[in-house]
């Protein structure tokens, strides 16, 4: 759970990634502060003008002095990374943003676990705390060990959000593979058929669950992804590293093999899924040749999503009482394995190109644009949405038209709504 500042410059456009970067924050338990309370700032930079330039270069210094961590995103991020190449700080994109703050560490329900509706999007918190105590996590301190309301409190809250609007529903907690495991029996599987069953046209995402949870239920609950529709086939099995004695020192509660047998179970059973994975790169104790173990295993498992995050340290976690690695390193580790994780995560979506897929049309995106999800949760963008009438909570056909490294392009197969029916569905 981090305590986060944020700043952001220029444009409509930027205030709303960062307004998107604090949902997604907030969905993920982290809080809002000032600069002095911070453990992170996040700078989210506009380059228009050369004046505007020195400005942000200016108080990205100020803001490196400041805090422990800073991450740099916006537009000169992205136009002019190197010019923030000597300062110590993560230079990213923003949807890069929330798992860089995040440090590895797994999303926090609410205290109260209610859930939320936030245009169509259900946020479905199921259980609080987890099972395990990894040893860079700070999280654990404030959350303990897993509670598991049951799942007849759970598929009813879930009712709740689908009466409410809820087009997609997103089941979280800090790591959903072990729901129940407070109760002696391993839930999961049961109430995402339960969830699945409720009447009504919705999604259902599955948050995070760690592989050591996963790892035992591994065939039962690709099993149950087969059945249900409903379900995303999109699984977010957080590795962390490619080497077994780093998995050790963080105290995870999976090795590779044990993450590699999950990933084969799902393999197994779905044709069309998406494998979205995390690694932690500059753990203290990685050494050049854990972090090609951790580079092969990406190469070779190729998730179609990837979340890449530098080790910083946490205040009041054993990860801490280790002795670093040099920011430089941290630095050229986490370049390598995000120029690899591009190549990789990019052929999820050249893949897509000249099929049709059946989506749904879950927010609105930049200008008249609405954001979908297919059936594996692949990103896919439409343009001119208002040609067609479409909104967030559709259910439409597209064809995909191209591929953008991390969504696609989608001309609906509906020919435009002409003014009159659209005005007709107002
Ligand atoms: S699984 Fe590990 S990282 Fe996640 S909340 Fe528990 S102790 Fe923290």
């Amino acid at each position: 759970m981090a305590r986060y500042h944020i700043e952001t410059y220029g444009c409509t456009s930027n205030r709303g990634e960062s307004r998107e970067i604090e949902r997604r924050l907030r969905d993920a338990g982290h809080h809002r502060v000032p600069l002095d309370a911070a453990d992170v700032a996040i700078l989210n930079t506009c380059t228009v003008v050369e004046k505007t330039e020195r400005n942000m270069l200016r108080r990205a210094k100020e803001l490196e002095a400041e805090v422990a961590d800073l991450v740099v995103t916006g537009c000169m991020a992205l136009a002019q990374g190197e010019e923030f190449a000597d300062l110590d700080a993560q230079v990213l994109h923003w949807e890069d943003v929330p798992a860089a703050v995040t440090n590895g560490e797994c999303p926090t329900t609410t205290p109260d676990a209610e859930p939320i509706l936030d245009g169509v999007v259900g946020i479905l918190p199921i259980a609080r705390g987890c099972m395990s105590n990894c040893s860079y996590c700070i999280t654990k301190h404030a959350t303990g060990r897993i509670d598991s309301p049951s799942v007849e409190e759970n598929v009813r809250k879930a009712e709740a959000l689908v009466h409410a609007g809820a087009t997609e529903l997103r089941v979280t907690g800090q790591d959903t593979g072990v729901y129940g495991w407070d109760e002696g029996e391993r839930k999961l599987p049961e109430l995402l058929d339960r969830i699945c069953d409720i009447d009504g046209e919705f999604r259902v995402r599955l948050g995070m669950a760690n592989p050591g949870g996963v790892h035992g239920i591994r065939e039962e609950l690709a099993d149950t992804f087969a059945r249900n529709e409903k379900l995303y086939d999109f699984i977010h099995l957080p590795v962390q590293s490619g080497s077994d004695d780093v998995l050790a020192d963080m105290r995870r509660q999976h090795r590779v093999e044990k993450f590699r047998e999950c990933v084969a179970a799902f393999d197994d059973r779905l044709d069309h899924w998406t494998l979205s994975t995390d690694f932690i790169v500059g753990f203290p104790t990685e050494t050049p040749a854990d972090h090609e173990r951790s580079m092969e295993l990406l190469a070779d498992v190729r998730p179609e999503k990837v979340n890449v995050t530098r080790f910083s340290k946490r205040p009041n976690t054993d990860a801490a009482e280790m002795k670093g690695l040099g920011g430089q390193t941290k630095k050229d580790r986490s370049k390598a394995m995000s120029e690899l994780k591009m190549d990789v995560v990019s052929e999820a979506y050249d893949e897509l190109v000249g099929t049709r897929r059946e989506v749904l049309v879950v927010e609105e995106g930049h200008g008249d644009s609405v954001k979908c999800r297919d059936s594996a949760y692949r990103q896919i963008v439409v343009q001119n949405a208002s040609d067609y009438g479409i909104e967030p909570g559709d259910f439409i056909e597209v064809d995909v038209t191209g591929g953008e490294r991390v969504y696609a392009f989608g001309t609906p197969v509906a020919a435009p709504a002409d003014s009159e029916e659209v005005a007709a569905a107002d």
